[in-house]
C-alpha cells in the first residue's frame, strides 16, 4: 500500500514514552498522526531531575516535530472513538485505518515547551527559596525527588509523608529499606501511616496536620502520589467494555484490544499483568510496531509478534545524582554501582538516541 493512501492510516492517541515511540517508528511506512494534548514529548524518568536543574529540561522535553518529520500532529485531547474516526476536544475528526491507544495517566501539563521550561524554573525557584520542604508520598516519585534536594541542597529540611507502612510497594522489602536508610543518612524525616491535610494549610500558614495529629512545619510541599489512568476518555465509546473497573484497557497477546482487529494499546494504560514502567512500555512499542508493519505489508495474523509480560521485578530508582537502589530478578543493590547506570544522566541520552535525535 502506498503510504497516504486509504488502508495505512495509523492514528495514535498519546504522544508519552510508548506513542512517540509508534509514531516515530512508522512515520516512513504508514500515514501516521500523533494525537496528543501538547506539542511536546517529556522523558518522565528525569523530570525530578529538572526540578532541582530545569536546563537539564533542554534535552528532556522534546517536540513531537523534532522526531516526527513525516507524520501528522494534532495538538489536542481525544475525547470519542467510533469505529472508523477519532474525535477530539478541538473538534478534528481524524480517520483510522489502526489506531494504538497510549494514554498512560491522566497528567495536566501545559501545552508548549516553553511554558514547560517556565515550569521547572518555578518549581525550582520554589525549592531553592524554602528552609523546609514537605513532600507526600513515598512512591518512586516522592522517594525520587527527596534525593534530588537532598543532594543537591543538602541544608533543606525535609520530611517525607507516606501513606503505606514501607516506602515503594512497587519493588521489595529491601530496596524499600536500603532507599529508607539513604535518605535517612541524609537528614530526610520519614512519616509512615499518615496521610497530610493540604486543605488545612492556609496561605502564609506553614504548619501542615498529618492523620495522626502530627503538625509538620514546612515552607512548601511537593505532593507525588500516583495519577490515574487516562482512559475517562473511552466510557461513553465503541471501547467502553474494553475498559475493566480500574480504567485499563484489556488487551490480548498481540496487544490488540480484545476483539478488535485494529486497535492496539500499550504502556500504562493496557492491564498487561505487570509493573507499570517506562522500559516496558517501549517494549510494547516495539511489539505493536512490528505488527502494524507486517499488517499494513499484507502479512498474515498467524504471524502477528506475542507480548510476554515481565514475571519478575525489575527496578532502579535513583537516590539523587550518584546513587540508586536497584531490583533485579536474583539481587538488590544499592550505591555507586546501580547509580552509575541511572542517576547520571538519568537514561535521556539514550531516550534521545531511541527517537533517533542527538543524545
Ligand atoms: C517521575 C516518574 C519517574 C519514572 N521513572 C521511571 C523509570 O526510572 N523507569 C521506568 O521504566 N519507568 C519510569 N516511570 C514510569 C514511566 O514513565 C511510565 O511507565 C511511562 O511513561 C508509560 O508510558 P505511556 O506511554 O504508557 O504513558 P505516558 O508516558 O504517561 O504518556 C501518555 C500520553 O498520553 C497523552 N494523553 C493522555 N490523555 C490523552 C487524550 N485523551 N488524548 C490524547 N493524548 C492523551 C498524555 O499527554 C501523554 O503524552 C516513571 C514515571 C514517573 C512519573
Amino acid at each position: 500500500m502506498e503510504k497516504g493512501g486509504n488502508g495505512n492510516r495509523v492514528v495514535v492517541v498519546g504522544g508519552g514514552v510508548a506513542g512517540s515511540l509508534v509514531a516515530k517508528s512508522l512515520q516512513f511506512v504508514a500515514h501516521v498522526t500523533l494525537i496528543d494534548p501538547k506539542e511536546y514529548f517529556e522523558i518522565p524518568w528525569a523530570n525530578l531531575r529538572t526540578m532541582v536543574e530545569p536546563t537539564f529540561a533542554e534535552r528532556t522535553l522534546i517536540n513531537h516535530r523534532d522526531y516526527l518529520t513525516n507524520g501528522n500532529i494534532v495538538t489536542s485531547n481525544a475525547i470519542n472513538v467510533t469505529e472508523t474516526e477519532v474525535l477530539t476536544a478541538d473538534g478534528s475528526q481524524i480517520a483510522y485505518d489502526y489506531l494504538v491507544i497510549a494514554t498512560g495517566h491522566a497528567d495536566h501539563v501545559p501545552k508548549t515547551r516553553s511554558e514547560r521550561l517556565d515550569q521547572y524554573k518555578a518549581e525550582n525557584l520554589k525549592i531553592k527559596s524554602a528552609n523546609s520542604i514537605l513532600i507526600v508520598g513515598g512512591g518512586p516519585t516522592g522517594v525520587e525527588l527527596a534525593g534530588e534536594i537532598a543532594v543537591d541542597f543538602p541544608e533543606k529540611k525535609l520530611t517525607l509523608v507516606h501513606k503505606g507502612s514501607r516506602l515503594m510497594e512497587f519493588i521489595g522489602a529491601k530496596a524499600a529499606d536500603k532507599s529508607l536508610n539513604w535518605l535517612k543518612s541524609r537528614k530526610v524525616e520519614v512519616k509512615f501511616e499518615q496521610t497530610v491535610d493540604l486543605d488545612s494549610v492556609k496561605d502564609g500558614h506553614k504548619i501542615y496536620q498529618t492523620s495522626h495529629g502530627e503538625t509538620i512545619e514546612a515552607d512548601c510541599h511537593f505532593l507525588c502520589i500516583g495519577k490515574p489512568l487516562a482512559s475517562a476518555w473511552l466510557r461513553e465509546t465503541v471501547l467502553k467494555d474494553n475498559v475493566d473497573s480500574r480504567g485499563s484497557i484489556k488487551v490480548d497477546e498481540f496487544l490488540r484490544v480484545k476483539g478488535r482487529n485494529n486497535i492496539f494499546a500499550i504502556g500504562d494504560i493496557t492491564d498487561v499483568p505487570e509493573i507499570k514502567q517506562g522500559f516496558l512500555a517501549h517494549k510494547h512499542a516495539e511489539v505493536v510496531v512490528k505488527n502494524l508493519k507486517m499488517i499494513i505489508d499484507g502479512g498474515r495474523e498467524r504471524k502477528l509478534v506475542t507480548y510476554k509480560p515481565l514475571s519478575s521485578v525489575l527496578a532502579i530508582v535513583s537516590l539523587g545524582r550518584k546513587d540508586a537502589v536497584a531490583q533485579f530478578p536474583i539481587l538488590t543493590i544499592s550505591g555507586r554501582i546501580p547509580g552509575i547506570i541511572k542517576s547520571g544522566d538519568l537514561f535521556v541520552g539514550k531516550t534521545r538516541k531511541q527517537m533517533g535525535l542527538s543524545s
